[in-house]
């Protein structure tokens, strides 16, 4: 048995070579590992054709691992070294030692370091860091809500950003007033469009019924698999 490792679309790949027949393929707790086992016999070229086919079901796999270690603030630790999430991807945190609080994000190399005066403070850490998430949510919802109500041919009169225990957003029908929770910036855009679009849905049909359903399903066909992700 041989293993070797290569890196397959930004994926990291172990190739176990032992005598099997077909080529086999899974992905592994508890980090999610990619693992092909084939046959001596196939080429680099041969088991790089069999990952583009099975690509897609590779990333969606991957997701679900991605979705386990998403995990709220209030549940981290926030040391260096940890994984923090932002619009879906999983981001390596670093805690800097500073006299002013700032926070760095760099996309490219997927971290996101923060830095404040008291580095043993959780709850420094936890506040810096759902500031500077509340902060991209601003940022960022506004153009979905004018997009989405153009569409939706609706409009709230107000939106808001809170903490939110158990929901991902909230409508109130008779202030057209929109509610939305600050944890939403850690899933990827599409989850934070789907919330926009469930709420924004709410000013025309109060409940969740076969109406919502239509329209929520005609404005946003793989609505469930946004849901899933939310709700997993
Ligand atoms: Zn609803």
């Amino acid at each position: 048995m041989a293993t070797s490792q290569f890196v397959f679309r930004n994926i990291p790949i172990t190739v176990v070579r032992r005598k099997v027949r077909h080529c086999y393929l899974g992905v592994y707790p508890p980090q999610g590992e990619v693992r092909v086992t084939c046959s001596p016999r196939y080429s680099e070229t041969e088991i790089l054709s069999f990952l583009s086919k099975k690509h897609l079901w590779i990333e969606k796999q991957l997701s679900k691992f991605r979705v386990q270690e998403n995990r709220a603030l209030d549940e981290m630790e926030c040391e260096t070294g940890d994984s923090v999430f932002f619009l879906g991807e999983k981001h390596t945190l670093g805690v800097l030692l500073s006299k002013r609080p700032a926070i760095f994000h760099n996309s490219e190399r997927r971290e996101i370091t923060i830095a404040l005066p008291d580095t043993q403070s959780k709850r420094a850490k936890h506040a810096l860091l759902r500031a500077w998430y509340r902060e991209q949510l601003q940022n960022l919802v506004p153009e979905m809500l004018r997009r989405w109500s153009t569409q939706l041919g609706v409009a709230p009169n107000s939106w808001t950003l809170r903490k939110m225990k158990r929901r991902w957003g909230t409508c109130f029908t008779h202030s057209r007033h929109i509610v939305l929770s600050e944890s939403l910036a850690r899933y990827s855009k599409e989850c934070i469009e789907y919330v926009v679009v469930h709420e924004l849905i709410h000013l025309h049909v109060p409940n969740h019924g076969p109406k919502f359903k239509r329209m929520l399903h005609h404005a946003l066909p793989h609505w469930k698999e946004l849901k899933a992700q939310l709700e997993s």
